[in-house]
C-alpha cells in the first residue's frame, strides 16, 4: 500500500497555514494515487488539552474543507507498546542520557560544518560503565538515546531537491517518560505503510534523522515534500496570536471553509483570485513542480 499522510499535533486549532499543508499532503497523495491516512500526533499533549476538545475541532474543520481520509484514524497515545518494541529492536544501540538540557548546551562542541543551530548531543553518557549508570539512575530518570556515528544523511525531497544533515545521538525517549517525536513519527510511518510525507518545512532538520532511522528500523526511506510555510504580513510564522486564523474565528468575520479553500487555491497558484474551486478542481491543476518555493503571506485576518 502506498500511501500519504497529514499528522497534526491537537495542540490548538488548525490555522490557514496548517490547513493548507493539509490540503497540500492530500493533493500530493492523491496525485500519485496514494491513500491518505490521518494522524493524531498526541504525545506531547497534556490531558487537559486532549479533553478541551482540540483534537474533535481540528477533525471538524479538515472535513470542512472536503478532506476526507482513508483508514482508521491513528492516535499515538495508543502506540506505546510499538514504541517500546522498535526500542528493543534497536538493541544495544541505545543507551540511557542522565544529561540535563544545561549540562548538554554547556559540553562545548567545536562547530563541524553543522548547519545552524545544530548542537550535537556531545556524547557524554555515550560510554558509560554499568557502573556509572548504577550511580547517575539514583539522582535523574534517564531518557534513551541512539548512537548514530555521528551519521550525515541525504534525502531527497520533492521542493527542496537533495537535502544533507548531520544525524547525532538524539533522544528516543526523553526522561519524563514521553516518546520522542522522531521516534515515533519513523515508527508510525512504517508502520501505516507511509511512503511519502508531506509537511511544512520548519521540520526539514528533522527528515536526515528520520530517514537514518527509518533505515536502521528496515523501513524504506518515504519520498518527502517539505512545503514552505505560510506567514504573518511581518513575514513571521502564522500563529494563534495573528487574530482570525482559524475556520472558526474566520467564519466569525464573515469567511465560511470555501473561502478558505479559495485563499489557498489562491495562494497555490491553482486558482484564480476569487475563482470557486473544490479539491477535485485543485488536484486536476496540481503540480508539484509549479508550487510556490517561498512562505506565503496571510493578510486576510482584522486583528
Ligand atoms: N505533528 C507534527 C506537527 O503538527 C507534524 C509531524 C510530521 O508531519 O512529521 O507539526
Amino acid at each position: 500500500m502506498a500511501a500519504g499522510r497529514y499528522a497534526p499535533s491537537p495542540t490548538s486549532d488548525l490555522h490557514v497555514g496548517n490547513l493548507r499543508t493539509a490540503v497540500l499532503a492530500w493533493l500530493f497523495a492523491r496525485s500519485t494515487g496514494r491513500d491518505f491516512l490521518l494522524r493524531v500526533e498526541d504525545l506531547d499533549t497534556d490531558r487537559v488539552r486532549a479533553a478541551d476538545g482540540t483534537e474533535a475541532r481540528q477533525l471538524t474543520d479538515l472535513a470542512a474543507l472536503g478532506l476526507v481520509f482513508d483508514g482508521e484514524l491513528v492516535r499515538q497515545s495508543d502506540r506505546h507498546d510499538a514504541y517500546a518494541a522498535a526500542v528493543t529492536a534497536l538493541g544495544d544501540r541505545v543507551y540511557e542520557c542522565y544529561c540535563t538540557r544545561r549540562e548538554i548546551a554547556q559540553a562545548a562542541s567545536a562547530p563541524h560544518g553543522e548547519p545552524d543551530g545544530f548542537r550535537p548531543y556531545p556524547g557524554t553518557c555515550r560510554d558509560l560503565t554499568e557502573r556509572e549508570r548504577a550511580e547517575r539512575r539514583r539522582t535523574r530518570r534517564p531518557a534513551l538515546r541512539i548512537r548514530a556515528d555521528d551519521a550525515w544523511v541525504a534525502i531527497a525531497d520533492e521542493l527542496m531537491g537533495r537535502v544533507t544533515g548531520p544525524v547525532d545521538d538524539f533522544v528516543l525517549r526523553r526522561g519524563d517518560g514521553v516518546w520522542a517525536y522522531n521516534l515515533a513519527v519513523v515508527v508510525d510511518d512504517i508502520a501505516m505503510g507511509v511512503d511519502q510525507v508531506v509537511r511544512g518545512d520548519d521540520l526539514l532538520s528533522s527528515a536526515p534523522r528520520q530517514a537514518w532511522l527509518t533505515e536502521q528500523l528496515g523501513g524504506t526511506v518515504p519520498a518527502y515534500a517539505h512545503v514552505p510555510l505560510v506567514v504573518n504580513p511581518d513575514g513571521v510564522r502564522l500563529a494563534k496570536r495573528d487574530g482570525a486564523v482559524s475556520l472558526t474565528d474566520l467564519a466569525a468575520t464573515g469567511r465560511d471553509a470555501a473561502w478558505v479553500l479559495r485563499w489557498i487555491g489562491e495562494s497555490l497558484g491553482l486558482s484564480a483570485e476569487g475563482e470557486a474551486v473544490t479539491l477535485d478542481l485543485l488536484l486536476t491543476r496540481f503540480d508539484p513542480d509549479a508550487l510556490p518555493r517561498t512562505p506565503t503571506v496571510f493578510a486576510h485576518s482584522p486583528a
